[in-house]
């Protein structure tokens, strides 16, 4: 028998959650549904990106002190970036940051959802069929065993989101050449406090070191096209890496990997393409929305889903569930990101096929420091989270 909701959220990582957890005084009847059942792990660089908490805390100013309580996280008090010449330029940073495995840092999103909104919560549930009919969205299981009625779906699947593929529009091609990989290792002699980057010499992207406590880190790679090609295995590229590159070979010498090293596509922004339609919107990775030079996502995830809870208000307030009422969900996204995401896909873009500007922008950067600090807290208007 179809369940009857009004809303059906797809999706339970930060963007769901988030959006789940902003609706929570409503009145309307949500449903939250995920293939995966919590607690769930995800390819990530397991970077909780600074503005994510400020957001949070937005959202539920208690979660300041649910935060203090939550275990599973690890301080980052600065970043290191390293150039291909073994220069390096650190930057300490002055809100809270912190790494934390997304099968801790979801599920504690999550259990916000289960704790303090009255959503129905749905796990294990692979949604495969999205049909909009009759002034209605019909949504089925990929074993038809569980459906579900709704006004409204909202698509914070992710990367290869179903609800984007149904009802909405594929991100432009040359947008999807983007992908990353990681693997958590331990005994790698790098630093315990600050995220390490290193810029590669004739590879695009950066590679990382992100420490998870407790003699754990987060490790990997994010590259783009044009700046690799097809042939290039870049499994068989990241064990190269590790293992000839001068500096972090020695890093990785006494090392060992204790998770498969697993890639996924960073889809990330800096074209505008529409992110709503009738009767849906789409937010976090499923609405392109990681930044092309951090490959940061988690932030906007949360922003977007609360922006589209915003929007699904007043969709049910005014009875207007149309496209053209629902660009206000893609002008409020877009009135914060994309001026910084375009940039930065421009930046991308000049790294790739001009390497050698960084080289000379690099000592202007490394004497500069207020550079990044006005650029990250000033521009943004970010408040260090209390
Ligand atoms: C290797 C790598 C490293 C990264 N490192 C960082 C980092 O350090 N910091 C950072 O901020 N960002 C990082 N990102 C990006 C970050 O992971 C994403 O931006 C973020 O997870 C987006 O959140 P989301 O809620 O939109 O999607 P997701 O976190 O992908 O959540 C989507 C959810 O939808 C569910 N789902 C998907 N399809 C269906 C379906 N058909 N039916 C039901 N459920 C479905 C999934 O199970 C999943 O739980 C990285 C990405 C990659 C690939």
């Amino acid at each position: 028998m179809n369940k009857i909701y009004d809303v059906a959220i797809i999706g339970a990582g930060p963007a769901g959650s988030s959006c789940a957890l902003a609706l929570r005084n409503s009145g309307l009847k949500v449903a939250l549904i995920d293939k995966s059942t919590f607690p769930r792990d995800k390819t990530c660089g397991d970077a909780i990106p600074g503005p994510s908490l400020k957001f949070l805390k937005e959202l539920r100013k208690e979660f300041k002190l649910e935060l203090q309580d939550f275990e599973e996280k690890h301080k980052i008090k600065s970043s290191i970036l390293y150039m291909p010449n073994g220069e390096s330029l650190k930057i300490d940073w002055v809100t809270d940051a912190y790494n934390s495995q997304r099968i801790h840092f979801d599920d504690l999103l999550l259990n916000q959802v289960k704790k303090h909104a009255k959503v129905s919560v749905y796990e294990g549930i692979k949604i495969k069929t999205i049909k909009r009919e009759a002034q209605k969205i019909y949504i089925k299981s990929r074993d038809a065993q569980f459906s579900i009625i709704c006004d409204m779906v909202i698509g914070c699947d992710g990367a290869n989101s179903t609800v984007s593929r149904k009802l909405g529009e594929m991100p432009p091609e040359d947008l999807s050449g983007s992908v990353a990989l990681s693997a958590r290792y331990e005994n790698v002699k790098a630093s315990n406090e600050a995220n390490e980057f290193y810029l590669l010499k004739n590879f695009p992207g950066y590679f990382w070191i992100f420490p998870l406590g407790k003699n754990n880190y987060n490790v990997g790679f994010g590259t783009t096209k044009p700046g690799y090609s097809k042939s290039v295995n870049l499994r068989q590229h990241f064990q190269k890496i590790i293992t000839t590159d001068p500096v972090l070979s020695e890093k990785f010498a006494e090392a060992k990997v204790h998770s498969e090293l697993k890639g996924f596509k960073l889809p990330i922004g800096g074209k505008k393409i529409n992110i709503s339609g009738e009767r849906f919107l789409l937010t976090g990775d499923a609405a392109n929305l990681i930044d092309p030079l951090s490959g940061h996502g988690i932030d906007k995830a949360i922003k977007s889903g609360m922006l589209a809870a915003q929007q699904i208000e007043k969709c049910f307030q005014q009875k207007n569930f149309t496209s053209s009422f629902n660009t206000s969900y893609d002008a409020a996204v877009f009135a914060i990101y994309q001026k910084e995401l375009r940039r930065n896909f421009f930046l991308m873009k000049i790294m790739i096929h001009f390497p050698f500007l960084l080289r000379m922008v690099f000592p202007i950067l490394k004497y500069n420091k207020n550079l990044f600090h006005k650029y990250y807290y000033v521009k943004k208007k970010f408040t260090p989270v209390k």
